[in-house]
């Protein structure tokens, strides 16, 4: 897979203790909405010839007709993120890309179910700014659970997307709201995702986020007679 060379252009807070970071796209770079890059961050001067390589895998949460390109993640302080973290605007990165099959169909023949845990929305921004962006007839429930409302990476902008596209329902579940939520209570279980299902014929599941609550999904989703044929995931290894 190619390497491509970008920089740096902005950082913003999306939600408590995450940062959406924005790059340079670089010529000839054609994503599907879905795919993920690998990024390459500068070693400090310092490091010795046996440092690992800070390398890590995003989701892009930008559509490709954007502009520029775009990831999301919750900020720690392990030596990626504050090498992330310390990036001035303008600096030079590389990326690997694009990768992963977890796309959105072309055919809009079968709607899709999104179940999202916290920054496994990323992936599911791309595919939804693009379908709204371009008219496309895919027919979208969204389920995302986070813990709190100020969790929830993207929420006012899916909220929109809502309003924007008729074909997007947005269920979102907060496992410990404060008593100003008005949405979804408690974690995905196979309620929540009869309650995604209702009415849908035949529909896709994805599933992203970090393997443990993909992994703690499939009870739910056999439940609830999901066909395992159907249901498509993308862990966040790393997680
Ligand atoms: C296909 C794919 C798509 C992905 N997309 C995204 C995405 O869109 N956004 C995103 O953020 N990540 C994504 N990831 C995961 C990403 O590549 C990193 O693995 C992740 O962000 C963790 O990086 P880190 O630097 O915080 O932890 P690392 O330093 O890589 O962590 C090593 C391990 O230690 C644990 N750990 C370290 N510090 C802490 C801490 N403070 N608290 C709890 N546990 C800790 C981590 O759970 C991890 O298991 C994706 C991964 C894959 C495979």
């Amino acid at each position: 897979m190619p390497t491509y060379d970008t920089r740096l252009i902005d950082c913003s807070a999306v939600a408590r203790d995450t940062s959406a970071f924005r790059f340079s796209k670089p010529e000839g770079f054609v994503f599907a909405p879905g795919q993920t890059i690998s990024l390459t961050l500068p070693q400090s001067p310092d490091a010795g010839a046996d440092t690992p390589p800070l390398k890590h895998t995003f989701s892009l949460v930008s559509a490709p007709h954007e502009d520029t390109l775009c990831v999301a993640t919750r900020m720690r302080g392990t030596p990626y993120k504050q090498a992330l973290s310390a990036l001035a605007p303008q600096a030079a990165l590389r990326f690997g890309g694009p990768y992963g099959k977890l796309t959105l169909p072309e055919a809009a023949g079968r709607p899709l179910v999104l179940i999202a845990g916290g920054i496994g929305i990323t992936p599911y921004m791309s595919m939804l700014r693009h379908a709204t962006h371009a008219g496309t007839p895919h027919q979208f429930v969204l389920l995302y659970s986070n813990r709190r409302a100020e969790d929830a990476a993207f929420l006012d902008e899916l909220r929109e997307l809502t309003r924007l596209n008729p074909r997007l329902r947005l269920l979102a579940t907060l496992t410990a709201p404060d008593e100003h939520w008005e949405g979804l209570r408690g974690r995905i279980d196979v309620a929540a995702v009869r309650r995604a299902i209702d009415g849908l014929s035949d529909p896709w599941i994805y599933i992203t986020g970090a393997p443990g609550m993909i992994e703690a999904l499939g009870d739910s989703l056999t439940e609830a007679g999901i066909p395992e044929a159907s249901i498509r995931s993308e862990g966040f290894y790393g997680y």
